[in-house]
This record gives C-alpha cells, sequence and structure tokens, in this order.
C-alpha cells in the first residue's frame, strides 16, 4: 500500500497502484486522522502501520459507500480500534447491516457491484450537511443510492468515493471509459450519478481525491468535460 500526501490535510493510501488503484484517505484533523474508506479485506493493518506514520491517532472511519473495496477492512480496524467512531451515510447503513431492498421513492434499478454486510455497528449516520470535523457531508447517491461525498471546508479538497472516477480520464460513476471498462456495471443509476456530479461541481473544489484513481488538483474544468460525456452518454441510450 503507497502513500502520497497531497498536502497538510491530504494523504492518499493506495492498494495495487499499477493494477487497479484502490484508494482510501487519511485527513488530519486536530485531535488525530480520519480514515475515509478502507479498502480491501485484509488491509488493516496497513492502514494502521500508515497512521502511525503519520503519526496519529486514527480517531473516526467514514465509509463513502457500502461498496467491499471501501469497506473491506472496517471490522479488522474496528477491532483494533476499542471505541472508534464509525460513520455511513443513512441509507447505506442499511446496506451494511444487510438490507438489501430499494425503497419504493427510488429508481427502481438493481444493484450493482459488491454490496456488504458488515458486523460492526456503525456508532453515527450522517445525511447532506452534516459536519464529520472538518468534512462536510454531501449527497451523492447513483453509485449506490446513499454514496456520500466529503468536502474537506478548510482547503475545498473534495474526497469523492466512487461517485467520481479518474482511473483511464475524469469520469461520472457509470461512464464507460476504456481505462474503467467496468464503469458501468458497478454502478447502480446513471441518472442519479449524473444528478450527482453536477452538484459537486457545483461546489467547485479545489482538489479532486477518488476511489479509483489518481488525485486532481483544479479539477473543474475535468469535472465538466465528464458531465458532458456522461450527458452524451445517457442521451445515446447507453444506459449501462
Ligand atoms: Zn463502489
Amino acid at each position: 500500500m503507497r502513500p502520497t500526501r497531497f498536502s497538510n490535510h491530504l494523504i492518499q493510501i493506495t492498494k495495487f497502484p499499477n493494477l487497479f488503484p484502490i484508494n482510501a484517505y487519511f485527513v488530519t484533523e486536530d485531535d488525530g486522522l480520519t480514515l475515509v474508506d478502507t479498502g480491501l479485506p485484509g488491509d488493516g493493518r496497513g492502514y494502521l502501520a500508515h497512521a502511525k506514520a503519520l503519526g496519529g491517532p486514527i480517531r473516526r472511519i467514514v465509509l463513502t459507500h457500502a461498496h467491499g473495496d471501501h469497506v473491506g477492512s472496517l471490522d479488522e480496524l474496528a477491532a483494533a480500534l476499542p471505541g472508534i467512531d464509525v460513520i455511513a451515510s443513512v441509507r447505506d447503513a442499511r446496506f451494511l447491516r444487510g438490507e438489501r431492498a430499494l425503497d419504493a421513492d427510488e429508481p427502481q434499478t438493481p444493484l450493482r457491484g459488491s454490496i456488504t454486510t458488515i458486523k460492526t455497528a456503525l456508532t453515527r449516520t450522517v445525511s447532506a450537511g452534516d459536519r464529520i470535523g472538518s468534512l462536510e457531508v454531501v449527497a451523492t447517491p447513483g453509485h449506490t443510492p446513499g454514496h456520500i461525498a466529503l468536502l474537506d471546508t478548510r482547503d475545498g479538497t473534495l474526497v469523492a468515493g466512487d461517485a467520481l472516477m479518474t482511473l483511464g480520464g475524469p469520469a461520472v460513476s457509470g461512464t464507460f471509459k476504456w481505462g474503467f471498462p467496468i464503469g458501468p456495471w458497478v454502478t447502480w443509476h446513471r441518472p442519479t450519478a449524473l444528478t450527482s456530479a453536477r452538484r459537486l461541481l457545483a461546489l467547485t473544489p479545489t482538489r479532486l481525491a477518488v476511489g479509483h484513481g489518481p488525485v486532481l488538483e483544479q479539477p473543474g474544468p475535468a469535472l465538466e468535460q465528464a458531465i458532458a460525456e456522461a450527458e452524451a452518454a445517457l442521451a445515446g441510450g447507453r444506459h449501462g
């Protein structure tokens, strides 16, 4: 697992950097570290080692969504860190507890990707506008029904999870890219993901950090192009 520091507040931890990169992020706070996402099963010790190297205890873990490559090491980390805060969205928390049903007011499109149940009890569930330390919760449904992104209010860094991808070029979740051809197969509802991407662009982030692919500085123009591509793909009927 490879650490890369992007600012005083953001450290990316990448598994399989050359194969299929899976990113989690440490966000520094005055009281220690927030870990956003937890990679694949078996990576817990790696995150603990990186946290130690960064000099901070992990105070809380935030899950952007309920897919297995983002919640994989949550249970082992929670076991190793008694009393840790474990936080997810109100909606995806239900998937993490084992539910798989869609709500009546949601698009009745089959869930996609590795929706995963965890053993650990969440200590907090959050919705749009809530704060987790310096991070503001942004509702970004589409990839999963309860996906959230996190905006660092100190410097405009956006940790977008899988709402956006940069592997194979910037893309709205669910858009086909030759460098990330499985995109359409792991995203629940692409029109909803597109609406969420527009919401993220409107935040004018200064830095974009995603679950799969490199961090982008000043991502506005790239994000505009990705949204235009997603709009064109949806208008062309390629709903995936
Ligand atoms: Zn995902």
